[in-house]
C-alpha cells in the first residue's frame, strides 16, 4: 500500500509569502524501516525523503537554475485524506545546501542555537482573517455600498450577522483530525472576519502549527467556494483589520514573580520598534492607527489590560504575578517565524 504525503512549504513572493504544496506518494516498500506507515498515531519523519519542486514558478529560482529543495521538518495528520499526512518541509537551495532566503524557519533554528533556546518561550498566535469571495470582496459586504456598521458582528451569532459559519466549523475541526494544535474560534468586529488561536507551543512548533492552520483553512475554503484573505486592511475605512496578536512567555515569566520578566521584555521590546515593525506584515501602517484597538505603530507603549497599546499585559496576569505578555502589533498576513525569532533576538539579548 501507499500514502499520499502533501509537502507544504512557504514561496518566496513579496511582500508577502503564500503556501505551496504538492503531493507525494510514498510506498512502503520504499520506506527505509519497516515502520508501520498506515498508523497515522505514530508519524515517523523518515517515511518522507527529501523532495524538490520548480523555484522559478514560485520566486524562489531562475528560470536556468530552477531547483529548490524541499526538506520534511515535521508532519500532521491529513484531515482531508484519511490515513495520510501533511507534511511541513524547509526549503534549501540545491546547489550549496544552505537555508533559501525565504526559508525564516532556518531563522528560528539559528536563534535557538545560539541560547535562546534555554528561555522555554511559548507562542500563542490569535490568527485573524477575512473570508472573500473568490473576487476578493469580503463576504457579507455587498456588490454595492457596504454592510451595517460594526458593533454586532464579533463573537455574533445570526444569519443576519455572520456569514461562513460552515467554512469556520469545518475549519476548526480539520485542524483537530489533523493534530493542529488550536485552542479556540471566534467571529471578529469586521464582517466576514474571524480568528483562530494556535498554541501555546514552542516557537518552531507553534509557526509550523499558523502555517499548517492557514493551509487548512484555504483548502477548507475550496470546498464552499470561499477565499481567505489574511491581508492587514483587507476593507479600507471604519472597519477593524486583521492581525495576528502573539502571546509570548519564557520560563521566567511563567514562575512565579515573572511579572518582573515581563516589563523587562517590554522595555527591551520598546528599544527595537523598528526591528520589530519590519516583520510584522506588510502594510502595518495602514493596520497600526491607533484606531479600532490598536497603537499607532510610531507610539510605542504597553499597559495591563490596555488593548489601545502596542503590548498588552493580560488583567489576570498582572494580578497573578506571572504568565505572558501580548504583542498586539503583528498582522494577519505575517510570517509567525519572523515574529519568533526577533522576539527571542530581543528578549533573549541575541543580536
Ligand atoms: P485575547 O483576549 O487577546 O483575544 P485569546 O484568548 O484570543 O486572547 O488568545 C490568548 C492566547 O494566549 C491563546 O492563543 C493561548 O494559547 C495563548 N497563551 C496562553 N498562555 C500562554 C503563555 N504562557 N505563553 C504564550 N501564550 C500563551
Ligand atoms: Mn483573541
Ligand atoms: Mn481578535
Ligand atoms: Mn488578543
Amino acid at each position: 500500500m501507499a500514502i499520499f504525503a502533501e509537502y507544504i512549504w512557504i514561496d518566496g513572493v513579496k511582500p508577502t509569502a503564500g503556501l505551496r504544496s504538492k503531493t507525494r506518494v510514498i510506498y512502503e516498500s520504499d520506506v527505509p524501516k519497516s515502520t508501520d506507515i498506515e498508523d497515522v498515531t505514530q508519524i515517523d519523519m523518515s517515511w518522507f525523503p527529501v523532495w524538490g519542486a520548480d523555484g522559478s514558478s514560485t520566486e524562489q529560482a531562475a528560470g536556468d537554475d530552477s531547483d529548490i529543495v524541499l526538506k520534511p521538518v515535521s508532519a500532521v495528520r491529513d484531515p482531508f485524506r484519511p490515513g495520510h499526512y501533511l507534511v511541513m518541509t524547509e526549503v534549501f537551495v540545491g546547489a550549496t545546501n544552505e537555508p533559501h532566503d525565504s526559508n525564516t524557519r532556518a531563522d528560528v533554528r539559528a536563534v535557538l542555537d545560539a541560547g535562546a533556546a534555554k528561555a522555554d518561550a511559548l507562542f500563542g498566535f490569535e490568527q485573524e482573517y477575512t473570508f472573500v469571495h473568490p473576487a476578493g470582496r469580503p463576504l457579507g459586504f455587498p456588490e454595492r455600498g457596504f454592510p451595517a456598521a460594526q458593533g454586532p458582528y464579533y463573537c455574533g451569532v445570526g444569519a443576519n450577522k455572520i456569514v461562513g459559519r460552515p467554512v469556520y466549523e469545518q475549519f476548526m475541526a480539520r485542524c483537530l483530525e489533523a493534530g493542529v494544535h488550536i485552542s479556540g474560534v471566534n467571529w471578529e468586529v469586521m464582517p466576514g472576519q474571524a480568528e483562530v488561536q494556535v498554541g501555546p507551543l514552542g516557537p518552531l512548533m507553534g509557526g509550523d502549527h499558523i502555517w499548517l492552520a492557514r493551509w487548512i483553512l484555504e483548502r477548507t475554503g475550496e470546498d464552499y467556494d470561499v477565499g481567505v484573505s489574511f491581508e492587514a486592511k483587507p476593507a479600507k475605512g471604519d472597519w477593524n483589520g486583521a492581525g495576528m496578536h502573539t502571546n509570548f512567555s519564557t520560563a521566567a515569566m511563567r514562575e512565579e514573580g515573572g511579572i518582573a520578566a515581563i516589563e523587562e521584555a517590554c522595555v527591551a521590546i520598546g528599544k527595537k520598534v523598528d526591528e520589530h515593525l519590519a516583520v510584522y506584515g506588510h502594510g502595518y501602517q495602514d493596520r497600526l492607527t491607533g484606531h479600532h484597538e490598536t497603537a499607532r505603530y510610531d507610539q510605542f507603549k504597553y499597559g495591563v489590560s490596555d488593548r489601545t497599546a502596542s503590548i498588552r499585559i493580560p488583567r489576570h496576569v498582572a494580578e497573578n504575578g506571572c504568565g505572558y505578555l501580548e504583542d498586539r502589533r503583528p498582522n494577519a498576513n505575517a510570517d509567525p517565524y519572523q515574529i519568533a525569532a526577533r522576539l527571542l533576538r530581543t528578549v533573549c539579548g541575541i543580536d
